[in-house]
């Protein structure tokens, strides 16, 4: 399998510097030398700093929620992917449903942290996935489609291959309403075909599509089979150690 399987917590705005640091210390412990499965933690900002050290040495690999697209400047309130850089992340999520919906995040202002992430040797974890209405209504591959080709617009083929999508159906994050294996299989397979039709074969089979929405242990093994589904961006269930080992424990085993 030319993708390793990557299982990424997103802890939103939970846990204090302090708490971040411990669940932080626990995971490294607990995944011990397991190196078939890519790990990455999004903490809070404010703990990004104390959880690169607690992950220093090992095979955790630390991701911020977001960023701003400039590097610098009159921004109140926002980080950039230079200062992201500095505390040695590597990743970054990207037009997180949330950020869409409750802070108002476009596709094109999406596409602009996309380049400066690129830009700054950032890995975007860019989320897509459509809502409750425009799955019933049928439109479901369209806003896909439409989201995946301007958030990538300008990514040249060259680099594509570092880009990560995470398909994440709105209806099913944080409902413990989980995506069929089928719903899911169905989209990763026409997303990779956009990716193939806009780099070419060889570069869509090197990019990486995680699914999200309520992934926990029970469903995790049956969605990390699918031939598209290259790992799971995680909310609810990367905020206790022990779920997410299991998480990252189906994708071993699913690899
Ligand atoms: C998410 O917010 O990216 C997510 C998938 O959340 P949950 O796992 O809690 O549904």
């Amino acid at each position: 399998m030319i993708r390793k399987k990557l299982i990424a917590g997103n802890w939103k705005m939970n846990k204090t510097s302090a708490d971040a640091v411990a669940l932080a210390r626990d995971i490294v412990f607990s995944l011990g030398t397991q190196s078939s499965v890519d790990v990455v933690v999004c903490p809070p900002f404010t703990a990004l700093e104390g959880v690169a050290r607690a992950v220093d040495g090992s095979l955790v690999k630390l991701g911020a929620q977001n960023m701003h697209f400039e590097a610098s400047g009159a921004f109140t309130g926002e980080v950039s992917a230079p200062m992201l850089r500095a505390l040695f992340a590597t990743h970054v999520i990207l037009g997180h449903s949330e950020r869409r919906t409750l802070f108002g995040e476009t596709d094109e202002l999406v596409n602009k942290k996309v380049l400066s992430a690129l830009k700054n040797q950032l890995r975007p974890i860019v989320c897509v996935g459509e809502s409750l209405a425009e799955r019933e209504a049928g439109s479901t591959l369209k806003v896909v489609q439409a989201q995946t080709e301007r958030a990538l617009d300008g990514v040249s083929k060259e680099i594509a291959a570092s880009i990560i999508i995470a398909y994440e159906p709105v209806w099913a994050i944080g409902t413990g309403k989980v995506a069929t294996t089928e719903q899911a299989q169905e989209v990763h397979g026409f997303i990779r075909g956009l990716l193939a039709k806009a780099y070419g074969d060889a570069v869509a089979q090197r990019i990486r599509i995680l699914y999200g929405g309520s992934m926990k242990p029970a469903n995790a093994p049956e969605l990390l089979a699918q031939k598209d589904i290259d790992g799971g961006l995680i909310g609810g269930a990367s905020l206790e150690v022990r779920s997410f080992i299991e998480l990252v424990n189906a994708a071993a085993g699913a690899s």
